[in-house]
Parts: C-alpha cells; structure tokens; sequence
C-alpha cells in the first residue's frame, strides 16, 4: 500500500487557514462584545435622561406648590409625560434587567403622581387641610420616584462600568490567546518544516568536512523526503567520486613507489649480477668457502630483492582495514625506502625512532601516511635540506617539545583521555614553511598549492582520514623559510602489553 505523505506546503496551508478561522472567530465575538457594550452605553444614557427628567419633575412640582403657576403645572405635566415616553420607547430594554421590577414601579408612581398633581390643581388655592394632604400625598409620591430613579441609575452605572472592566479582561485574554497561538503554530512549523531542514543541514556540514553519511529521515513531509532522498543521491555519487580520487592519488603514490622500488631494486641485482660474474669466470680456481660466501650472498640479495617487491604489492593491493602491531621504526624505514629514487643528493633524511615503539594499526594505510608526509617534505625542502622522523612513547602531559605541536582538536582531545598511554610521531623538514593564512585548510580535501599535475590536494586529507580511523590526530607547526613540522598522535591500546615487532627488511 502506498504510504500517503503530506506535504509542507499542504500543512502551512491548513495552518495558516487554522490560524484565520481563529482569529475570524475572536474578531467576531470581540465586535458582538463591543455591540452589546454599546447598547448599554445607550441604554445608560436614556436612563440618565429619566433620572434628569424626575429632576424636572420635582423641579416645576415645588414651584407650582409655591407660587402656584399654570406654567409650572402645566411644565410638570410634560415631564411626567416625558418620562412615561421614555419608558414607552425604551419598554423592551427593561425586560431582563437587575432594575426592571423598579422601573414598573416607578412607572406605577408617574401615574400615581400625576393622577395626584391633577387632582391638587384642581383644589382651591386657599391652604385648607384637604390641600396640605394633597401636597403631602404629592411630595411623598414624588421623593418615591426620584430615590427610585437615582437607585436606577445607580445600579446601571455600576453594571456599565463592571461590563466595561469584563470587556477589558476579555481582550486582554484574546490577545493572550492570539500570542500563544502565534508561539504554538510557530513551534510547529518549527518542528514540521525547520527541524528536519536543520537536521539536513547538520548532514551537509559533517560531508562537507569529508565524512560521507546518507540521511535516515523518517519524516512524513514530502518535500523533505524527497529532498532527503536528492541529497542521499548526491552523497553516494560524492562518495564513489572520492574513492576514485582516492585511487587515482593512491595510483600515484604507487608510480612514486615504483621509481623507488626500481632505485632500490638495482642495488641487490647488481650485487648478485657481480657475484654471479666472478663465479662464472672463476668457478675452478676460487677457494670453496668464497664460493659459499658469494652463494650465501646472492641468497642473501635475492632476498632483500624479494622483500622490496613484496612490500610494493602490499601497498599496492586494495585491503580491508586491518589492525596489527608494527613496529614503528620498520614501518617508517620501508616506506623511506620506496622514496629513496626521489630524494636529492643535498637532502638528508634521518629518523630517530626507539626500536621498542610499536603501533596497532594497519600497515598499508600508515604506510600512505608516511608515504605522503614524506612526499611533502622532500618537494618543500626542495634541493638541500633536512627531514627528520622522530617519535616518543608516553603518558599523557611529559613529552616537551612535542605538544606544542599539536592541532586545537588534537589539543581539546587530551583532557578526556587522562594518564593513557599515546605514541606522538614527528615529521620536522627545513623546507619553504606554510604560510599563516592557509595552514587552516592544508588537511581539507583538494586544497593544493602545487601546479597542476604535481599535487591533487588530497595527501594530507588521506592523512588527516587515516589517523582519525585509528583513533589518533594531527596537527601541523610552521614557519614560512624555516620549515613544517607536523606531530601525530597515536593512542597505545591498553592490550597492547606485549608486542611482537614487525619484520625488518
Ligand atoms: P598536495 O601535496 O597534492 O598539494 P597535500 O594535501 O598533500 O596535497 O598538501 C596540501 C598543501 O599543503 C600543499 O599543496 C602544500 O601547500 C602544503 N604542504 C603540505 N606539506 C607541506 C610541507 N611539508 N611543507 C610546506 N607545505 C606543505
């Protein structure tokens, strides 16, 4: 069955759709909120009015008590009026409300009251007990409605400025809400679409650094798998490019074997050549035990004839990496030996390795790794000079003049290994010296110096690769007309107690 995967633009898609209808909704309810608030502003206002018409009321009502004016009365009577009419427009606002049994009260009270005004306007003017009654029934009636409406208007005032204080806090929590909405849809897009770019990222800086590894991600996305899977691509085709590479400089290094070998080989063949000569000339009259002495050396050179090429199709055969205890100093010595051809009369290349130093590690690839340093030195010393290889067995923070050497990874490496034992090798030459500016980028991978045809840029990133799949590390130290030492660090395995050393050649 075919697994369906979305897509990241599928999922932005949505999210942002999400996002609108979220914010859509909260807008909606804010702008009903507002609505309703508005409405009881409104309603505040009228209630307000009524309040100020009950004023009036009174107003004219004591005037008329007074001074007994028709313009008062009749004053009176309108505002009474007046406020029956804002009851009457205002009669479905009053339904539901925390005032609304006062209200019908008070509505009550306008129509007693003005039942009452009539009826005291009517009466004689003269003060007679009937009109005291009458202007007491009246200013009673009256004190009623206005202390019923000042209660109103009380309580209204109250409930707008709680509303008020509810619609803050509601928006508040809307913007709260729309914040952490913006952090949670952002964290996801963070998770759906940066982290497995951040990962990929990641991936390319480590083969960028030359360690080719394919990504496993197990993502749903679309985009990413299919982005995954390019890239997967890339790094294998990258890969079998660079084992090529790899072949063609170690094709090289063989042609540089080869000269060597040839150089090496003329002398035993000589040897024997001449041996065989005086032997076939002066077979009769040589005494026997010179014929055995030449015999024994011819063995003897066809030997060290056979040595040299079995060492040359040891390093030439394509092996698997395999560990084993070497020692140190024959390693070196046979790897000198095949560069022999290329040296100059004027160089000197001395070594100076304690015969007892042994290294686990695998022969061919170390021996690439002398092999080029070697190469190196001798093109940078160019005509005269030294070089010198020289190592030191120890524990960890004793061996002076040999640490400062070491790169800051080499450097950041040693406190997490404690007292172990390591080898340090030194490959010091008197040559022209790396410049500051580039001595950071000697161990990337084809960087190069050299005109073309006479160096790839790949030797040293070989080294570099080799010592670290043996758990070591390099560093180099130069200046530029003195010369360029470059310090390896090997660890010594704790079994490695008892070692059996390497063959001499
Ligand atoms: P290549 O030798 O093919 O150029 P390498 O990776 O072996 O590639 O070396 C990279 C560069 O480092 C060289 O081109 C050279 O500039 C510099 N380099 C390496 N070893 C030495 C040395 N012993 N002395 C001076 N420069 C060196």
């Amino acid at each position: 069955m075919v697994k369906y995967r979305t897509s990241i633009r599928q999922k932005i898609i949505v999210g942002y759709y999400a996002a609108v209808a979220v914010m859509i909704g909260m807008a909606v309810f804010t702008f009903m909120t507002l609505m309703f608030l508005e409405k009881k502003i409104v309603f505040s206002t009228v209630i307000t009015e009524l309040f100020d018409t009950t004023l009036e009321i009174r107003r004219f009502e004591k005037n008329f008590i007074l001074y007994g004016q028709t313009e008062d009365y009749q004053e009176n009577l309108r505002y009474v009026a007046k406020a029956k009419e804002i009851f009457e427009a205002n009669i479905e606002e009053y339904e539901n409300l925390a005032v609304t049994r006062q209200l019908y009260t008070m509505r009550d009270g306008l129509n007693t009251y003005r039942s009452l005004m009539e009826q005291f306007a009517s009466l004689d003017k003269k003060p007679t007990p009937q009109r005291s009654a009458a202007e007491k029934a009246i200013r009673e009636k009256g004190k009623e409605i206005i202390t019923i409406a000042e209660s109103i208007s009380k309580i209204e005032r109250e409930r707008l400025q709680s509303l008020l204080g509810q619609a803050g806090r509601y928006l508040f929590y809307v913007i709260a809400f729309l914040s952490l909405a913006g952090v949670a849809i952002g964290q996801i897009l963070s998770r759906i679409v940066v982290k497995p770019l951040k990962s990929l990222e990641w991936t390319m800086k480590s083969i960028a650094d030359g360690k080719f590894s394919t990504i496993a991600m197990d993502s749903s996305d679309q985009e990413i798998v299919s982005l995954a899977d390019a890239f997967n691509k890339m790094i294998k085709e990258l890969e079998m490019r660079q084992r090529n590479l790899v072949q063609s400089e170690k094709l090289a290094s063989l042609g540089t074997l080869l000269s060597g070998v040839a150089h090496e080989l003329n002398n035993p063949l000589s040897n024997i050549s001449t041996s065989c000569q005086i032997l076939s000339e002066e077979m009769d009259e040589l005494d026997p035990e010179y014929r055995r002495e030449l015999l024994s050396q011819i063995d003897d050179q066809a030997d060290r004839a056979k040595n040299i090429v079995r060492s040359l199709l040891e390093f030439s055969r394509t092996k698997e990496f395999k560990r084993e205890d070497l020692s140190l100093e024959n390693l070196v010595l046979e790897t000198i030996r095949f560069v022999k051809g290329q040296i100059p009369p004027k160089v000197e290349i001395v070594t100076d390795i304690p015969a007892d130093i042994s290294i686990f590690a695998d022969k061919q690839r170390m021996q690439q790794v002398f092999l080029n340093l070697v190469k190196n030195a001798i093109q940078a010393v160019e005509e005269e000079g030294r070089i010198e290889i020289s190592a030191r067995k120890t524990s960890q923070g004793k061996l002076e003049n040999y640490e400062s050497y070491l790169s800051e990874e080499c450097a950041n490496m040693l406190p997490s290994l404690g007292d172990s034992e390591a080898v340090y090798v030194k490959i010091t030459d008197t040559g022209i010296g790396i410049p500051q500016e580039i001595i950071g980028k000697i161990f990337d991978p084809f960087f190069t110096t050299k005109d073309v045809g006479k160096g790839s840029g790949l030797g040293l990133s070989i080294v570099h690769e080799i010592i670290e799949e043996h758990g070591g590390c390099i560093g180099a130290h130069s200046e530029v007309d003195r010369g360029t030492t470059f310090l390896i660090r090997l660890p010594v395995p704790q079994k490695q107690g008892n070692v059996s050393p390497g063959k001499k050649l």
